[in-house]
């Protein structure tokens, strides 16, 4: 094996390995947004605490005073 052959085994398998790693950071990162825009937001008007909760209900009692509260619209 000569030495330029073995620097190109070595490139492409650092390469090959980059490619891996950053398809399973991108696989994470999606699975977190996906989480996150399956709930919705609320703002309490009671006593000014922002909390999220499932996606698919318009209102969600505040989970610090009870108030029941509509979601925010962005
Ligand atoms: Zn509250």
């Amino acid at each position: 094996m000569t030495i330029s052959v073995f620097f190109a085994v070595v490139v492409s398998a650092a390469m090959l390995i980059l490619g891996v790693s950053a398809v399973a950071v991108s696989r994470r990162q999606r699975k977190s947004y996906e989480f996150l825009a399956r709930t919705e937001t609320f703002h309490c008007l009671r006593c000014d605490s922002v909390y999220t909760a499932a996606a698919g209900s318009d209102s969600q009692p505040c989970p610090k005073c009870g108030y029941k509260n509509s979601k925010l619209k962005f």
